[in-house]
């Protein structure tokens, strides 16, 4: 079935829902996006991705053409049409179309896609077992540089990250700070436990401030745990009793090894289980 899609003012069938190669998004990876998930026809934390979304879209000097209550409600509009129940969304802004000169200014109107589809998650059994993942040699792209809160188009340091992770026959990998601080993985946030309190790294070490991260912490502290946002080095990952990412595609995924390390008890440990139940008991209430 060809899925509906929205481009800028309306849905078009796939088969329509096309870009101009002159667009920035394109030319220059000039743009922002979100990725949502759908959970029993809800969007999951709507406002808090519609909320990134235009927060980072000032940040880079990018004026959205509809006002956050339009943009939340072409998501619904889109997901209803895709007949959504559990999925994904992908949003996207781009820079919109221009000429060949890096000049924004030459852009008229952003460009808005919006794409409702079924997500592929890790097979079950990696929630089990745990991943396997590496340290980075590539480093988290520096804040005075484009801040990493900004979920821009520009990718490329994630994706060589997430290729010196495959080279290995690994989904993930952990990238350092230009200080050699922990950040974030290359799709996803980072928690370790170590004598049952919780340590993630504060947004500044150069992570996305991660919608899923947000709610693990609230749910963590509620269920009475202990959370820090600290800097975290090689080290403090190495010796951890227990580590896990968060993402909205991944939600909650524990580390069984990092670098050759086996991490804790080498699965999910029982505060990294015991989160993820919590989680699951939040997305689907
Ligand atoms: N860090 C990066 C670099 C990401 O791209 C993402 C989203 N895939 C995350 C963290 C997790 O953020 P969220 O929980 O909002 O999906």
């Amino acid at each position: 079935m060809s899925m509906k899609i929205w481009l800028n003012d309306k849905l078009v069938d796939q088969a329509d829902a096309t870009v101009s190669v002159f667009d920035h998004g394109l030319l220059y990876g000039d743009g922002i996006f979100e990725g949502i998930r759908v959970y029993s026809g809800k969007v999951f934390e709507h406002k808090a991705h519609i909320d990134r979304l235009y927060e980072g879209a000032r940040a880079i000097r990018l004026n959205i053409p509809m006002t956050p209550e339009q943009m939340t409600e072409i998501v619904c509009k889109t997901v209803a049409a895709n007949n959504i129940e559990d999925g994904y969304v992908r949003l996207i802004v781009t820079r919109g179309v221009g000429n060949l000169g890096l000049n924004p200014l030459t852009c008229e109107t952003p460009q808005i896609i919006v794409i409702a589809a079924t997500i592929t998650l890790y097979p079950e059994e990696l929630y089990q077992k745990g991943l396997k993942i590496i340290s980075a040699n590539t480093v988290r792209n520096h804040p005075l540089s484009i801040p990493p809160q900004v979920k821009s188009l520009n990718y490329l340091c994630n994706i060589m990250a997430k290729l010196e992770a495959l080279d290995r026959g690994m989904f993930e990998a952990i990238m350092y700070n230009h200080m050699g601080y922990v950040a974030e993985a290359t799709g996803d946030n980072v928690f370790i436990v170590k004598d049952g309190v919780l340590y993630t790294p504060p947004i500044a070490a150069g992570a996305l401030d991660g919608i899923t991260r947000r709610v693990v912490m609230r749910l963590a502290r509620e269920a009475g745990y202990e959370v820090f946002e600290k800097n975290l080095a090689r080290f403090d990952l190495h010796s951890c009793d227990e580590m896990f990412l968060t993402g909205s595609a991944a939600e909650v995924i524990g580390v069984s090894e990092l670098d050759g390390r086996t991490i804790g008890i080498g699965k999910p440990g029982k505060i990294t289980c015991d989160l993820r139940a919590r989680f699951d008991k939040f997305i689907r209430q």
